[in-house]
């Protein structure tokens, strides 16, 4: 009956695979409208100077809401988009939008040196295109490019190194900024770190959770800061969530923080006393 329990657990993982695969292939033809649909939209959420508290820049988290599906998170259908080609079409109306949105901001509250960082992909950064993607959407949006941060994982500025690098420099030249996201959560390798021309460290949220309880983190989070000094380099912890690790992280002289202690991601009319500095 071993043979026999063993049958059914193929049988109940076959169906499982199948009903994911329906569910995938669903996904997907949603998917191809959403953007001329008007589904997708964008969540900002502050970056805070720690010494400060101000709010230097926001982030721009993508949602998907589809009237069958209900909201779709985007680590469901990034992956999709990507497999798909779709994320170039998604991907160039992010940068458009985030970028329009924080030069309204600055208009309004006459900061114009409030930044936007935006994740990139590591499929859309390959794209041939994507250089000029960034350059239209700074030009249409007028924005300055030094108020301008992609954030790329380690992992996928690793996979095509010689590719990524002449891009990255690229970028660099136009004045863009360059954030390493949930920096420790791969396989950080300090040789290609060193090669990188990032401007930015995002410490990944996972060394953060317990900071303030735990000696390992704590030491870790410290070195990431000295690394990042000594290589000038920001750091930015993500998913602060209590003022105890907020404390700790000014302590270490950590410059920025994100984080639901702080400021959850929201609207972006929801963000606009944040920006504005009534928050
Ligand atoms: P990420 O770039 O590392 O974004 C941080 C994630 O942590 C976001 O999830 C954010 O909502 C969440 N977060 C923020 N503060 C806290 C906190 O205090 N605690 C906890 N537990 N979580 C917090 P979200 O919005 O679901 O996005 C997930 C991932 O999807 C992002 O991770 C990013 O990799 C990707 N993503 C989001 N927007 C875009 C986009 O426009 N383009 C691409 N290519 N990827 C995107
Ligand atoms: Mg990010
Ligand atoms: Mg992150
Ligand atoms: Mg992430």
């Amino acid at each position: 009956s071993a043979k026999k329990s063993g049958g059914n657990r193929v049988e109940r993982y076959c169906a499982q695979m199948n009903e994911e695969a329906v569910h995938r292939l669903e996904m997907d033809s949603y998917l191809r409208k959403a953007v001329e649909k008007n589904e997708l939209f964008l969540c900002y959420q502050p970056i805070v100077n720690v010494r400060t508290g101000a709010v230097i820049a926001t982030e721009a988290l993508i949602r998907w809401r589809n009237p069958q599906l209900g909201l779709v998170r985007p680590d469901e259908f990034i992956p999709l988009a990507e497999e798909t080609g779709w994320i170039h079409e998604i991907g160039r109306w992010v940068l458009q939008t985030a970028c329009q949105q924080t030069k309204r901001w600055q208009e309004m509250t006459g900061n114009d040196k409030l930044a936007i960082f935006v994740n990139v992909s590591a499929v859309q950064f390959q794209h041939e295109r994507f250089v000029d993607d960034v350059k239209r959407a700074l030009k249409q949006s007028n924005l300055s490019p030094s108020c301008l941060h992609l954030e790329l994982t380690e992992h996928s500025m690793l996979r095509h190194l010689s590719s990524t690098m002449r891009t990255l420099d690229e970028l660099r030249r136009l004045g863009v900024g360059i954030a390493v996201d949930d920096f420790g959560s791969g396989y950080s390798s300090f040789h290609y770190l060193k090669q990188l021309p990032a401007t930015i460290l995002k410490i990944d949220r996972a060394f953060i959770e317990h900071l303030h309880a735990n000696a390992s983190d704590a030491a870790i989070v410290s070195a990431m800061i000295t690394m990042g000094r000594g290589l000038g380099l920001e750091t930015v912890a993500e998913g602060v969530e209590t003022l105890e690790q907020l404390e700790r992280l000014r302590d270490l002289q950590c410059s920025y923080a994100q984080g639901y202690a702080l400021c959850p991601p929201l609207m972006a009319e929801e963000v606009t006393p944040y920006v504005a500095g009534q928050q």
